[in-house]
């Protein structure tokens, strides 16, 4: 039986890593940055990408390994790699196939971290981008392609706006361009929702977020379906389809396959210089969070709706976002991309805007005021007075994150006590 024929539950458990006879049953942590070989031949036919294996940390490390290839299988992808962060996997996964001149498609609602580094820092590199709405038409999508672009991005469920994306749509505009969805799955995780299902050819993660699980260590996550043919399309992806002068010209596509080019070019040209890597101690952290995850996910949804509902329901809370409530404008699409729910996140708006937001967190009990989403303890945040502190009102508005948003996260913890602890807030 392959990996991927395993059903999620068993893949979160055992996949990426199968001891030998002796070997050891939890995944090593390989804590070395180098690796020892008998000849310099043999060393040379890793440098000529001529034999797999690994010689050195800032590229590749085996626990890294084990790790990206469970989240591989629980993604239905043909390869996987660690990042450092999700930055750094949302940065690679983009910088992979585009360069100076290129252009990108992109969600407008997508994390603020990914907004700054495609509308500022990847423009500081020559690489323009045009925002569309997640809710856009058709046409409106067709029409913010040109000549020059090379990727479409979104987010399944976005972080904060809570958006979600209808992927085969964007999947289907991406292909009539001739270019490949790449879509950030870090809110439902693999065990909610499979864009590679749904015609995403990559997916990245941020796994500081649930794959983690517990707040404990900084990741990222980029898998490819296999999917996409670069050789269709090879004058628009050369650094893919021709000869690469500092691999002694090795063609990816043509070397390592449909199923293994992206991945490869990622590792062995990205990474070995810009050295984002994942340290082998945070791999394994990471795959401890990820052996409980299709455990984990059911509750934080369970949470999340029992808060979303009861803050529905108090005559004190104007507007409750989230998915899960029949009343939201994007219950439909996440029946169908999420049949069993999205996530644990929520975002709601008090009556009194801003300052019964800051009043209101202030007497919360359970959970913490933190910039940080997504793990065992429930947490919240104002953006107005934090992530998005340099807006004023106005622009808070327009950019739909109002002054008195707050932003919660339900963690592992029982929604009784959880819905006990947002009444005696709200009195
Ligand atoms: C947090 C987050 C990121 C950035 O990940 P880091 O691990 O903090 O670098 C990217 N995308 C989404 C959707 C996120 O929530």
């Amino acid at each position: 039986m392959s990996e991927n024929s395993y059903r999620m539950d068993t893949k979160c458990v055992q996949a990426g890593y199968t001891p030998g006879n002796g070997e050891p049953r939890q995944i090593p942590i390989i804590q070395s940055t180098t690796f020892k070989y008998n000849t310099s031949e043999d060393m040379g036919k890793l440098f000529d990408l001529e034999a797999a294996g690994y010689f050195y940390t800032r590229l590749q490390n085996p626990t890294n390994d084990y790790v990206a290839a469970k989240i591989a299988a629980l993604e239905g992808g043909t390869a996987g790699m660690l990042t450092s962060s999700g930055q750094a996997a949302n940065f690679f996964a983009l910088f992979n196939i585009c360069e100076c001149g290129s252009h990108i498609v992109a969600s407008s609602t997508i994390y603020g971290g990914t907004f700054n580094l495609i509308s500022v820092t990847m423009a500081k590199m020559g690489i323009t981008a045009t925002f569309v709405s997640p809710d856009c038409t058709e046409e409106e999508l067709n029409a913010a392609f040109q000549e020059n672009t090379r990727a479409v991005f979104g987010e399944t469920i976005a972080n904060p706006a809570l958006t979600v994306l209808d992927i085969e749509k964007f999947a289907k505009a991406a292909h009539a361009h001739g270019v490949p969805l790449i879509i950030d799955n870090t809110f439902p995780t693999p065990v909610n929702c499979r864009p590679i299902e749904w015609g995403a050819d990559i997916v990245t993660h941020s796994t500081t977020k649930y794959m983690d699980g517990h707040g404990a260590a900084v990741g990222g996550a980029i898998v490819d379906s296999g999917n996409f043919d670069w050789m269709a399309h090879a004058d628009k992806f050369p650094g893919l389809t021709t000869p690469d002068d500092s691999y002694h010209g090795i063609v990816y596509a043509e070397k390592f396959g449909q199923g293994g080019a992206f991945i490869t070019k990622c590792t062995s040209q990205l990474m070995r210089d810009f050295g984002c890597i994942q340290s082998p101690q945070n791999a394994f952290i990471l795959n401890l969070g990820l052996e409980s995850l299709h455990v984990r996910m059911p509750k934080h949804v369970e949470n999340g709706q029992a808060v979303a509902e009861f803050l529905q329901s108090h005559p004190k809370v104007k507007k409750v976002n989230y998915s899960g409530l029949p009343s939201d404008p994007y219950y439909a699409i996440a029946k169908k991309y999420m049949p069993n729910g999205g996530c644990g996140v929520v975002s709601f708006e008090l009556e009194g805007g801003r300052e019964a937001a800051e009043v209101f967190m202030s007497r919360l009990k359970l959970a913490a005021i933190e910039t940080h989403v997504a793990d065992a303890r429930t947490c919240c945040l104002n953006p107005a007075t934090s992530t998005h502190r340099q807006m004023n009102d106005e622009q808070l508005e327009a950019a739909g994150v109002p002054a008195g948003l707050v932003r919660m996260s339900c963690g592992l913890e029982s929604k009784e006590d959880l819905i006990a602890d947002l009444e005696q807030a709200l009195r």
